[in-house]
């Protein structure tokens, strides 16, 4: 348990959810935490068969479950908008309807936060360096048919929970620019084109073979490795 004396409290904020009232205290309190040095670097893939590979082969999967309640979201919103259409809008069903969708919606966000919280905090206490790719969010909601299951993964928000525990960590966690990273070689560095489709990273020059997104983790290794050398 810990507690905060009445002179750190800054702002204190009463929250309306529409599953009851919420009280936010804002604390000024300076967050550190112990860290013992790992050894350990890495850099991580976000992707949308993982939720990211990192630099080791190892992976992160998306959550069954948030999709499950993704999809009970979907089809009481389907209701909502029906009824909406059937309906005057006041009606008690139309209401029933509206704080149903509500309470599922917040149900979706916290669990994703959770996981990203869990999986960001993870990475970070097991890595002295963690670089990920800075553009690949907005490079990749272009293409339509990718957002939804983009934003589902919740990379933005991962990133910046990855940035929160990294400071209280005192761990380096670096942002590089995503250019050519699936498409070279993470040996020699000869570029071999990929489509979305192709899984594997096979490499004519060195004969490389390797899982298409732990390649690319390995060069984001890298990226952010030659980032932060100071000649
Ligand atoms: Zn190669």
């Amino acid at each position: 348990m810990v507690y905060y004396s009445e002179q750190q409290i800054r702002r204190v904020r009463v929250v309306r959810r529409c599953d009851g009232y919420y009280c936010q205290f804002l604390i000024n309190v300076e967050r550190q935490e112990h860290y013992e040095p790992t050894g350990q670097v890495t850099g991580i893939d976000l992707g949308l068969k993982e939720f990211y590979t990192d630099a080791q082969g190892n992976t992160v999967t998306n959550l069954r479950y948030l999709r499950k309640s993704e999809k009970r979201l979907k089809k009481a919103q389907r209701r909502l908008s029906k009824r909406f259409r059937k309906e005057k809008k006041q009606s008690n069903n139309y209401h029933k309807q509206r704080v149903k969708v509500a309470k599922l919606h917040l149900k979706v966000s916290r669990q994703r936060k959770d996981k990203a919280i869990k999986d960001a905090l993870a990475l970070v206490q097991s890595n002295d360096l963690v670089v990920y790719e800075a553009l690949k969010v907005r490079n990749l909601v272009k293409n339509r048919k990718l957002a939804k299951s983009i934003s589902d993964a919740s990379w933005y928000q991962f990133t910046q929970w990855l940035n929160y525990f990294a400071k209280i960590y005192r761990i380096v966690c670096v942002a590089v620019p995503p250019h050519f990273t699936t498409q070279d070689c993470s040996v020699c560095t000869t570029r071999v084109q990929k489509l979305l489709s192709t899984r594997t990273h096979q490499c004519p020059n060195c004969k490389t073979v390797l899982d298409r997104d732990h390649n690319a983790a390995v060069n984001i290794l890298k990226k952010g490795l030659n980032l932060l050398i100071v000649y």
